[in-house]
């Protein structure tokens, strides 16, 4: 095959790009050894086409422009390309546990996924990681893959997610294959790149504690806290330390996912991360119309992953991770106590949740709100909102988007929140309220609106956006992809020309389910 000059310098930017992604740095997960994971390339893929491609991910890693047209790129990002590498080098699925629904599930680890290494741009370092890339010792009874279905969905969602502001693993790009795959229905299988720092999750920790192996709990929790806290390895107690800050930034995701209304659908302790990230885009879901119970995965039956059961089961989560770091934890008290002590110091650290959650909330609320500065009831207004919305099933995005366009003045800008509830006197009643309360504020309507406008997103990935966007391109049509992509770059913009992507969903989307099939 012969290049142009430009695909050639393409070509060797890839031939870069394998050769860091085989030789990681000394201290990347990929160097801790076997007990952590299995090496073996990633099953063939069948004439691999791009069907996702985002360049703010390329950007982030340093990848020159234009990459994805290089042929090699695909050959690499389907996986093909790992079958040529050095044994020691070969990809790697790590091993994890977890508790599934509440329920102690034993081994998991990645059925599906496969690490490539890392890459280090801009003083960052990220990870990547082929999701769906075929079978591994960690698949139990799955097929090692991934549908285009869920694969866009993930892309989209961990995009979207991002330019919401929301910490999250990134996509990098989506291959597709005509090669067919077996769900509910026979789909096509793809494979998506995912970016990020790490993939170590609650799971891996509780799997060394479970098996009773110590020295690997403590190289795992060395890692991370090496990589990511080392500020932590100065605390009396490190681990500890390292538990404080997955308490902290997982309270911190759950205020991000509650103020959008964000489902994630499946949060088993498998599919949290250890640094706060939202991972593992499955029956994920936008709130259209609000409903505190939502539940967005239609396996989860008895709706234990409701929308306002996250923040606790968030906590919840939190205490298997601690239970899994015991072993480890209270290292400086004495021997004859040091298991008291351990347990007393995590507990006392899990409660930080509360502490931390709760009053993040708030003030999150607030400037949802577009109230400045906090006074007396002002939560008691936030609560009434949600149960108004919830009575009127209101659309959550659109609600808060266009409470900014309420006066404090009188209700000539209403219409647009007010035309939401059906109960048109429930929701008058709760403005005046609320215009009473901005009545209160010093700024003007105008100053109001704008600060509004960067904590209310106009656009997120509605279910049915999704769907259209999946179903064009399942004929091999990826425009559309690409154009919702680009319209969740910027939530909060107005973006006027694509304000149907804003709109209330169409009557056809009430019928959609999410199940856990991906
Ligand atoms: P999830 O609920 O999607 O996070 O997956 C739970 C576990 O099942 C993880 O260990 C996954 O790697 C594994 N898994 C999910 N889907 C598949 C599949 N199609 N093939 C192999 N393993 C899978
Ligand atoms: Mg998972």
């Amino acid at each position: 095959m012969s290049f142009s000059p430009s695909i050639a310098g393409l070509s060797a930017a890839l031939t870069d790009l394998s050769n860091t992604l085989v030789t990681p740095p000394h201290d990347a997960f990929a160097r801790l050894g076997g007990t952590f994971f299995t090496r073996l390339p990633a099953a063939p893929l069948s004439e691999p086409y791009l069907a996702g491609f985002s360049a703010g991910t390329a950007a982030l890693l340093g990848l020159p422009q234009g990459i994805e047209n290089d042929p090699g790129f695909i050959d690499l990002f389907c996986g093909n390309a790992t079958r040529d590498w050095p044994a020691e080098a070969l990809p790697y699925a790590s091993v994890y546990s977890g508790h599934q629904f509440g329920v102690w599930a034993g081994q998991l680890g990645d059925g599906r996924a496969l690490g490539l290494g890392e890459l280090e741009h801009g003083g960052q370092r990220f990870e990547l990681q082929l999701k769906g890339a075929g079978r591994t010792p960690y698949s139990r009874m799955g097929d090692g893959r991934a549908v285009l279905r869920s694969s866009i969905r993930e892309y989209l969602c961990s995009e979207a997610m991002h330019h919401l502001g929301i910490p999250t693993t990134r996509a990098l790009c989506v291959i597709g294959s005509d090669q067919p795959v077996r769900r509910e229905t026979i789909e096509t299988a793809a494979v998506v790149t995912r970016v990020s720092p790490s993939f170590v999750r609650f799971g891996h920790f509780e799997h060394f504690y479970s098996n009773d192996r110590v020295d690997a709990l403590r190289t795992l929790a060395d890692h991370v806290i090496e990589r990511f806290y080392p500020h932590c390895r100065e605390a009396d107690d490190p681990y500890l330390a390292l538990l404080d800050e997955a308490v902290r930034s997982t309270a911190d995701l759950m205020v991000d996912w509650q103020a959008v209304g964000f489902c994630h659908g499946v949060m088993n302790t498998d599919n949290m991360s250890i640094l706060g990230l939202t991972i593992d885009y499955g029956p994920f879901g936008f709130m259209d119309g609000f409903d505190a119970g939502h539940i967005c995965n239609h396996s989860d039956t008895q709706g234990r992953y409701a929308y306002q059961r996250q923040p606790q089961i968030a906590y919840w989560n939190l205490f298997c991770l601690a239970q899994g770091l015991l072993p480890i934890l209270g290292e400086q008290h004495e021997e004859s106590v040091r298991g008291d002590k351990a347990v007393e110091d995590a507990q006392r650290v899990l409660l930080g949740f509360k502490d931390r959650f709760a009053p993040a909330l708030e003030a999150r609320m607030r400037a949802k709100l577009g109230l400045e500065h906090a006074r007396e009831g002002d939560d008691t207004l936030v609560n009434r909102l949600f149960e108004v919305m919830h009575a009127n099933r209101a659309d959550f995005t659109l609600t808060f988007r266009n409470l900014a366009r309420m006066s404090k003045h009188d209700a000539s800008g209403d219409a647009p929140v007010r035309d939401l509830f059906l109960d048109r006197a429930a929701f008058d009643a709760w403005a005046n309220d609320y215009r009473a309360r901005l009545s209160e504020e010093t700024r003007d309507d105008a100053a109001r609106a704008i600060a509004m406008n960067r904590v209310n997103p106009k656009f997120v990935l509605r279910n049915h956006l999704a769907e259209t966007a999946i179903q064009r391109a399942k004929e091999k049509d990826f425009s559309e992809v690409e154009r919702l992509a680009a319209v969740l770059r910027h939530p909060f913009d107005e973006q006027p020309e694509y304000e149907a992507y804003a709109g209330l969903p169409p009557d056809w989307a009430s019928s959609l389910e999410v199940s856990c099939s991906s």
